[in-house]
């Protein structure tokens, strides 16, 4: 379970203001040391963690908190507000397109769950009425064609592809004619990833970027990579530009660190989870409900 750790510790530092009725400073300050350490040990970037223990300290030693008959709730309240805030306040959905079909660019490393993703995501807004197109535009790694096309059977969601010989900005921009002869109100393009961030990928992205105009670029990282998964979000978000992120393997994270860092250090929203294998273990992300997680 995600936030295992961090859960178990802070509720602990936080309970024990509980105890003590009227906080004095230095309680606070104690307390506020623990939930560092937690906020380190759970894998959070180290500059997002001052940050956020010292917004949280400057608001809890406030006359408002200290004064209060209930302090320590109060405390307990404004870190819950803090960790909200820290994964973007509210929930950030895909931009629907009011003039259709609506065009999502998937990009990733390899491995992330890139192709799997596309396929949750076309399940999910089939679900809502949609009738998604799954582009396969990854020419590289061997099978991720067919992988897909399994994917779409298994979902009953129709797979655009061209083999491996032509190249991606071509399939991508020929998947795009498909769907508005065949009426599929939304194109998921399934891109090819790399094992590591390099420029030939960026050129290649930039290119299906330039030529299909997404309206949403949506980037596949995989959370148990913990803040490896925030520097490639950086690096992407730099070189090509994403309006959110799709964090995956949240079922095998323990920690939570990239879930919890993503959005202060780049700026952009995690608009889904990844949840597990299955093609419907994909949920949208409330930064409300994954702070009450942590706070139990
Ligand atoms: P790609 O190379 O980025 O296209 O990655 P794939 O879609 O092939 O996924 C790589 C592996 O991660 C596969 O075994 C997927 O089943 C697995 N995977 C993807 N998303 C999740 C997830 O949310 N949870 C778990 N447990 N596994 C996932």
């Amino acid at each position: 379970m995600i936030f295992e750790g961090l859960a178990d510790k802070l509720q602990g530092a936080l309970g024990k203001l509980k105890s003590k009725g009227k906080l004095t400073e230095k309680d606070v300050k104690d307390a506020m040391r623990e939930v560092k350490l937690a906020l380190l040990e759970a894998d959070v970037n180290f500059k997002v963690v001052k940050d956020f223990v010292k917004k949280v300290q400057e608001r809890c030693v406030g006359q408002e908190v200290m004064e209060s008959l209930t302090p320590a709730q109060h405390v307990i309240k404004i870190v819950n507000e803090e960790l909200t805030s820290l994964m973007g306040d509210v929930q950030s959905k895909v931009m629907i397109s009011s003039k259709p079909p609506t065009v999502i660019m998937m990009v990733g490393l390899q491995g992330a769950g890139k192709t799997t993703t596309s396929g949750k995501l076309g399940g999910y807004f089939k679900k809502q009425g949609k009738r998604p197109l799954l582009v396969a535009c990854d020419v590289y790694r061997p099978a991720a064609i067919k992988q897909l096309q399994v994917v779409g059977e298994k979902l009953d969601i129709p797979v655009f592809n061209m083999g491996d010989k032509e190249s991606p900005v071509n399939i991508a921009k020929a998947g795009l004619s498909h769907a508005i002869k065949n009426n599929n109100d939304l194109v998921i393009i399934d891109t090819a990833g790399r094992l590591h961030v390099d420029e030939v990928l960026m050129d290649e992205l930039k290119s299906i970027k330039s030529e299909v105009k997404p309206h949403e670029i949506l980037l596949v990282v995989d959370s148990m990579t913990g803040q490896d998964a925030v520097n490639v979000a950086e690096s992407f978000n730099e070189a090509l530009g994403v309006d959110g992120v799709v964090l995956t393997k949240l079922d095998g994270d323990t920690r939570g660190g990239a879930a919890l860092s993503i959005r202060a250090v780049t700026q952009k929203p995690i608009k889904f989870i990844g949840m597990g294998e299955k093609l419907d273990d994909l949920e949208p992300f409330y930064p409300d409900r994954m702070a009450s997680r942590i706070l139990g």
